[in-house]
């Protein structure tokens, strides 16, 4: 059975999941732990076998997504890409090369609704996008996560001195505690800068509301928004000074967070979403202590 599903896993992946179950056996793989994992493996594929071809499957267009695995050590199958420019954002032109423009369909869909409802209420806003996912998911070389479709990192919204939209910075900013723009984040360890950097400010009008447009996303449960500490309070001030719906709020504070593994996030905010049901039954899996929040808010009222 095992072999088999291999075979076919194989075809429709291209071995990125059977890489990554080969080295996981290998690093960790107590017996029962493996015979756990090439079950999951085998009834996903047994399952999707079952549909017209994996081609047809997985079609970018009408296809169905699959969050495989966690964030960390993942695949992804039937993967739609971002595309690069629409309503309210862009995906970063350096960014664009790397291949990394793919997610399961429920993300794409609920960014690309977030930047639009940016754009229709503040005109003018454009979100740079930094990485999401390889077509495949797996191999995330260059993040800790982003391996299964369910990350993407976002530039925060800029504004000049005069308050417009700042045009096409050339890398993401770093902000200090305040606000006030202090650095390019170029991305790269030894890049440097040839532009200098702009009197900048963090826009927290159009950053709030694009938290404010992800977290209320009829179709995507939001996991995670990871973001510097003192840029979430700033982002809370913003939201109470503009009279958000506090049970809003109150879910902002416990999603905006920031890791104590990670560096700070004060160039981009790093949104990751829950396993999508249907993934969840092939092996997707949610890290985290607060799943249990979900299910609360799953059930809350949208006044409560
Ligand atoms: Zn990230």
């Amino acid at each position: 059975m095992a072999r088999a599903a291999s075979v076919l896993v194989e075809a429709c992946l291209g071995g990125s999941l059977v890489r990554l179950t080969a080295s996981k056996d290998r690093s960790k793989g107590s017996q029962r732990e493996v015979a756990r994992r090439w079950q999951t493996v085998a009834f996903a594929v047994v399952a999707l076998s079952l549909l017209p071809g994996c081609v047809g499957i997985f079609a970018a267009s009408g296809g169905v997504s699959l969050s495989w695995g966690t964030h960390s050590h993942g695949a992804l199958l039937g993967a739609v890409a971002l595309p690069v420019e629409g309503d309210g954002y862009q995906v970063h032109r350096e960014w664009r090369a790397r291949g990394r423009t793919f997610a399961i369909e429920e993300l794409v869909g609920g960014l690309t609704r977030a930047f639009a409802r940016v754009e229709h209420t503040a005109p003018g806003s454009v979100a740079y996008v930094g990485d999401l996912s390889l077509r495949r998911g797996g191999d995330s070389s260059m993040h800790r996560s982003h391996e299964s479709g369910r990350d993407v990192d976002i530039f925060y919204y800029a504004v000049d001195g005069e308050g417009k939209p700042l045009p096409n910075p050339p890398a993401m900013i770093r902000f200090a505690d305040d606000g006030a723009a202090v650095a390019w984040s170029s991305g790269k360890p030894g890049r440097r800068m040839r532009e200098s950097l702009p009197d900048a400010h963090l826009d927290l009008r159009r950053t709030w509301a694009l938290v404010a447009s992800l977290l209320s996303d009829p179709i995507m449960e939001v996991q995670w928004i990871f973001i510097h500490q003192p840029i979430t309070e700033l982002l809370l001030q913003e939201a109470e000074r503009e009279k958000a719906d506090p049970a809003l709020v109150a879910r902002a504070r416990e999603i905006l967070h920031q890791p104590t593994d990670a560096s700070p996030h004060d160039d981009h905010m790093h949104v990751r979403v829950f396993c999508p049901v249907h993934s969840r039954m092939f092996g997707c899996v949610d890290k985290g202590p607060r799943r249990w929040w979900k299910k609360r808010w799953k059930y809350m009222s949208p006044a409560s």
